[in-house]
């Protein structure tokens, strides 16, 4: 390398260090967690018994702490500058046995989709931002024919049932797909009550789906995993 621009790079490292993206310790690579928040918030893991019509789950973090800030921001304040992090997540954790499992036999990947009046408001469909590029690496083509018919209020503060009812019918597909003897992944930003993910499952199935798996950035339902 040009040694002056070795030093400069010296200099910035030295002015900007790398920090942990949720407690600003100083760590040795940009965008990584420091060991205290990886321990905190990673936890490779399946769903026990995954609610049908979903054939497998997996969570990559706890939806706590510093997962959920960052998430939040991404989604709440359209900051883009928590994508990296949230990326370098995805590829830290990408060789684990878990997720060679979950990959498995899938044949391509959607995301659960934003309705249009969100999308256009917000800008981007943040899952499709978080995964979108890990799935290409991992040649899992993201394919988009899920649609949200109708806009359906913020739900993070509802119950199980309240969510039912809401996004009951809610999904649809935007073209005549033969879906018969697929395995599909869904790819989810934040898995609660796993509500909005069986409602795309379900029009997967009625598809021909055969499989249904789910990735999620982050998911807490202790007691299920
Ligand atoms: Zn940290």
């Amino acid at each position: 390398m040009n040694p002056l621009r070795e030093l400069w790079e010296a200099v910035i490292y030295f002015l900007f260090p790398p920090r942990c993206p949720v407690c600003r310790e100083i760590v040795d690579e940009r965008y990584q967690l420091c060991p205290a928040c990886e321990e905190k918030i990673l936890r490779v893991d399946f769903y026990k018994q995954p609610p049908p019509p979903l054939d497998k789950v997996l969570r990559l973090t706890r939806y706590r702490g510093g997962s959920r800030d960052l998430l939040r921001k991404l989604k709440f304040d359209n900051n883009l500058g928590v994508l990296p992090p949230l990326r370098r997540i995805l590829d830290d954790v990408s060789g684990r046995e878990e997720i060679l499992q979950l990959l498995k036999g899938v044949d391509f990947a959607v995301a659960v989709p934003l309705h249009q009046g969100r999308f256009k408001e917000r800008g981007f469909n943040q899952t499709e931002e978080i995964f979108g590029e890990w799935l290409a690496k991992k040649n899992l083509p993201l394919r988009n024919f899920l649609i949200r018919t109708r806009a359906t209020p913020r739900l993070y503060n509802l119950g199980k049932a309240e969510r039912e009812k809401i996004l009951g019918g809610a999904f649809a597909a935007a073209e005549q797909v033969d879906l018969h003897g697929k395995t599909i992944l869904i790819v989810d930003d934040i898995f609660t009550t796993g509500t909005t993910c069986k409602e795309c499952a379900n029009v997967l199935k009625s598809l021909g789906a055969e499989k249904i798996f789910v990735l999620a950035f982050a998911a807490d339902f202790r007691e299920n995993f």
